[in-house]
């Protein structure tokens, strides 16, 4: 096993951990411990229960072994001597069976330090002494190989660094990153719900949420109208035989929910005493029929519509959408088109359905049900080029626009030694020149990725960096040979001929729903003002400002503006607060001399105290600073308040 230094420096961080563990615990039975990305683990099965406590006893034990600077000592012995030293160090519960992972031929090691011997292949650092940064992390349950049939044991998670620097460094992202925690700021902010009721991975958005998502519809709307696109709308199932002539069905069959079956055909196949093994039996059947059709054609030809309609008889229903385009192209479909219509762009807020494992699923970021920023554009070969950069420039807008300026993309080409591809090859050339020629044009950092275009034609991926440093993989622009041909989809050139479109999906943004998650986490949701579900907050000294406060909240509706007014009997410092830790972007503040000079005194959670301005004069800067969309002016760090 190749191992980088760090890796070594992690996983002898492991065997540190166990050497402590098993001079606490000297019941402890171990199982494994790797270095992982990020640190590092060791599994222990043991009838005492890990504390937090716990681990910084444990973290002090391991200071002393790295004091001690034992030698990591290796001998390699044959399997039969192997069992014996397992034996003698009594390890014998899981030891034994990862000894028996260990091929015939293959060098069977251990490894000690001090009194402490682990089985293992390998590498560490010479002395524990070339630790230099370790921190234990978290207590985790985890099932012996993963399986939930095998004993649940205790995971000891810690994390390991070349300096003391850069361990800090890495506490202090993960300390922002869990202050920005979507889900967390989500509930603390009444942004979205996830109810069990309703299902795991199902976004409900509150009417804040909503806000969040409906301003930023707008924003990107308002961009796309910009560059041509129509708006259409379409319904959250299709027929079968639809997902068929796209490929959709079968092939992703087990990323979707299963098919609604046709009504009347479910009652018929009742009366004739299909079980329900039966029906999944048919149901496969005519996947696999399909399978094989498509495979015959390969993605060259189209699809004739008898064909997809032939399965019917057997076995139909609808599925819930797991893509817009099929409907799209439909609406494509419906009219005869001239090269002069094209480019047609057709974009719709369209949402999704996959089937996502449960334990899969978290928060915003991975649902089963999600609305798609989707788009589909109808194009000639010629404006190919020209489109994906406009795709691009749109995304540019939006991402500056939120101040996320930071971020690539990275072209995914051909393999050249593949031939799974669909389409031309001279096709294949000019779309993916297009594509780079476009993201060169663009001005922002790419890489050229071979073999990760998809089968169908070449893509472009964003990925953003937040404030704090992570990317983030948000979606895809992809030039699409493959649909056009199934669903046989042609314009009248100018040589009055019919011609194959090419068809650009784009979905740049990925979701609505990651999208906002990325956003919370992004400004630890502390949100533009413009973005903001409530972006004032009135807040009277005393009941005799409650009617000056009462006459602003409705000029501020008037202008707009999403304003509330706090009425509650508090004292004033207690509502400032509860302004400040629901993230209200202004609060301004109503005392007798605001009242008669008409002036409020502005605390914004950029910048603190502004002191007190005319209001008529604040309402004007408010009323651009949401018609700009600008953003704060201090770059967010999480307000201290949130840690509560
Ligand atoms: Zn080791
Ligand atoms: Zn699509």
């Amino acid at each position: 096993m190749a191992m980088t230094p760090l890796d070594e420096i992690r996983h002898s961080s492991s065997h540190v951990l166990a050497t402590a563990v098993l001079r606490l615990f000297p019941e402890a039975q171990l199982d494994i411990g790797p270095p992982t990305d990020s640190g590092f683990y060791y599994d222990f099965d043991l009838d005492h229960k890990f504390t937090t406590e716990d681990l910084a006893k444990i973290e002090a034990e391991m200071k002393k072994v790295i004091d001690e600077n034992q030698p990591f000592k290796r001998t390699e012995v044959p399997r039969a001597e192997a069992v014996e030293i397992i034996k003698k160090i009594g390890q014998e519960r899981y030891k034994l069976g990862r000894l028996g992972d260990i091929p015939e031929g293959e060098a069977i090691s251990f490894y000690q330090n001090g009194d402490f011997i682990d089985l293992c292949a390998g590498t560490h650092v010479r002395y524990t002494k070339q630790i230099k940064a370790f921190k234990l992390l978290s207590i985790a349950g985890a099932y012996h190989r993963g399986d939930e049939k095998n004993k649940q044991l205790q995971r000891i998670y810690g994390t390991a660094f070349a300096s003391k620097d850069e361990l800090a460094q890495y506490l202090d992202r993960m300390e922002q990153a869990k202050l920005r925690d979507h889900r967390k700021l989500g509930k603390d902010l009444k942004l979205f719900v996830i109810d069990d009721d309703v299902g795991q991975g199902l976004v409900l958005w509150t009417p804040a949420g909503s806000v969040i998502r409906q301003e930023l519809q707008n924003f990107i709307s308002e961009e796309l109208r910009k560059q041509g696109y129509s708006q259409v709308f379409t319904p959250h199932i299709g027929k079968l035989a639809l997902y068929k002539t796209s490929g959709h069905f079968p092939y992703y069959k087990e990323s979707q929910f299963t098919p609604i079956i046709d009504p009347d055909q479910l009652a018929q196949i009742a009366k004739e005493g299909c079980s329900c093994a039966e029906m999944t039996a048919r149901l496969d059947a005519v996947s696999e029929g399909f399978r094989q059709e498509i495979n015959r054609r390969s993605g060259r030809e189209a699809i004739p519509v008898e064909r997809t309609k032939a399965d019917e008889t057997l076995l139909d229903g609808f599925l819930l959408k797991p893509m817009n385009c099929p409907h799209h192209i439909k609406i494509f479909a419906s009219q005869p088109h001239s090269y002069r219509d094209l480019p047609v762009r057709l974009a719709e807020f369209g949402t999704v359905y996959r089937w996502e494992q449960s334990g899969e699923l978290n928060g915003m970021t991975r649902v089963r049900g999600f609305t798609q920023d989707d788009a589909h554009l109808f194009c000639t070969e010629e404006q190919v080029g020209p489109e994906v950069l406009g795709c691009l420039s749109l995304v540019k807008i939006v991402l500056s626009t939120l101040g996320m300026s930071d971020y690539r993309v990275r072209v995914g080409l051909r393999d050249p030694d593949s031939n799974k591809y669909t389409g031309a090859t001279e096709n294949w050339d000019k779309a993916e020149a297009a594509c780079r020629e476009a993201a060169k044009t663009l001005g922002v950092p790419f890489t050229e990725e071979p073999g990760e275009a998809a089968f169908y034609g070449p893509k472009i991926d964003f990925v953003v960096k937040d404030v704090i440093g992570r990317e983030w993989q948000l979606g895809t622009v992809q030039v699409d040979y493959n649909l056009p041909v199934r669903f046989d989809l042609s314009y009248s050139g100018a040589d009055n001929q019919p011609h194959r479109p090419v068809m650009i999906h784009r979905a740049p943004f990925g979701s609505m729903e990651r999208f906002c998650g990325v956003l919370i986490e992004h400004f630890a949701g502390d949100f533009p003002v413009w973005l903001s579900p409530e972006q004032v907050r009135l807040v009277p000294i005393s009941e005799k400002t409650l009617d000056y406060g009462r006459n602003l909240l409705a000029q501020l509706k008037a202008a707009g503006v999403r304003a509330s007014l706090d009425e509650h009997n508090d004292k004033l410092g207690a509502k400032i607060r509860r302004s400040e830790v629901e993230k209200v972007p202004y609060t301004l503040v109503l005392g007798g001399k605001e009242a008669e000079a008409q002036s409020v005194s502005v605390r914004s959670r950029a910048k603190g105290d502004e002191g007190v301005l005319p209001f008529a004069q604040y309402l004007e800067r408010l009323k651009t600073e949401i018609a700009t969309r600008a953003l704060p002016e201090k770059t967010q760090k999480p307000a201290v308040e949130s840690q509560k």
